[in-house]
């Protein structure tokens, strides 16, 4: 336990926190090979190293929070954690959530627009929706936006997919002119929305899927942005996810695509950066006891 404490105070090293008594900054300090501490210069008052982090009320034991983190987001399973490490269910719905959250922080900082002469991004779009069994049969549907740049090798590049109210031009085409440059080659559907893409400084090819799904003339295809959905698809968990957590898994699905974090500084941004967001998660939520379903579909 003495590491893993170690480690967490050395590497990640947060804001001094500032002794109450004396209205200074406490001072990291080491006692001995393994410990650190938060210290107060003047009235020797201690803090542990999780002194105003998002770990200081928890009692989950470091290392097993860092292990949630790293299997979570290399893709193991909420279900499979609470088995390899012995914990409850409440606890990892909680950090998972935490975890998906700060993913969203961590995407809204990094994202970088797509596209530019000289390169090709397909767009497309699809729709997520919410089954409910029994007799209210209402299906709850929500619009997801796609864009692919495809590599010059072929395969999918940097990418974007997020929540869009509808699917209409004056939604689509500002939200394109933000993310994707102009003089960029894209590659859509027929959908009416796209169909002024030219008067927005991109060169603009579409392929009907009613007849083919790859132009003959212009050789447009959407293939790349379709595989995007695939793996979109199974990155949700199998029972489906809560509406009001689908924005956070999209951001954790392009996180873990699109950037190359490390592991400290995923850690960091759980530990330190607490968002107001977060302080609205329930720890006693189970999302998995939800008796609805969801599923992503592009075959629109
Ligand atoms: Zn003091």
């Amino acid at each position: 336990m003495g590491a893993w404490k170690w480690y967490f105070g050395n590497v990640l090293e947060g804001e001094a926190p500032e002794c109450r008594h004396d209205k200074c900054k406490m001072i990291f300090t080491s006692g001995g090979k393994y410990y650190k501490y938060w210290r107060c210069g003047k009235c020797g008052k201690k803090h542990s190293v999780f002194k105003n982090t998002s770990l200081e009320n928890s009692k989950i034991p470091l290392r097993k929070f860092l292990m949630i983190v790293l299997y979570y987001y290399i893709g193991i399973s909420a279900a499979h954690i609470c088995e390899l490490l012995g914990i409850s269910e409440n606890t990892i719905h909680y950090w998972t959530s935490v975890i998906r959250v700060r993913c969203t922080s961590i995407w809204n900082k990094n994202q970088a627009v797509i596209g530019g002469p000289g390169r090709i991004v397909e767009i497309d779009e699809a729709v997520w929706r919410r089954r409910k069994y029994g007799r209210g049969k209402k299906k709850r549907q929500i619009w997801i936006f796609g864009a692919v740049e495809r590599k010059p090798e072929g395969g999918a590049g940097k990418n974007f997919v997020m929540i869009v109210p509808n699917m209409k031009a004056e939604t689509l085409v500002p939200t394109m002119r933000d993310k994707i440059l102009p003089g960029t080659r894209i590659m859509s559907d027929e959908w009416k929305a796209y169909a002024r893409l030219k008067d927005y400084g991109y060169a603009h090819d579409t392929v009907c899927h009613k007849r083919e799904f790859k132009n003959k003339i212009t050789h447009a295809c959407t293939n790349t942005v379709e595989g995007l959905w695939m793996n979109l698809r199974k990155f949700f968990p199998r029972t489906g996810c809560r509406e009001k957590y689908l924005g956070d898994y999209l951001s954790m699905w392009l996180v873990r695509r699109n950037l190359q974090i490390q592991f400290e500084e995923l850690i960091k941004e759980i530990v330190f950066d607490l968002t107001e967001k977060e302080n609205e998660l329930d720890e006693s939520e189970s999302e998995e006891s939800d008796s609805t379903e969801s599923e992503l579909e592009s075959d629109i």
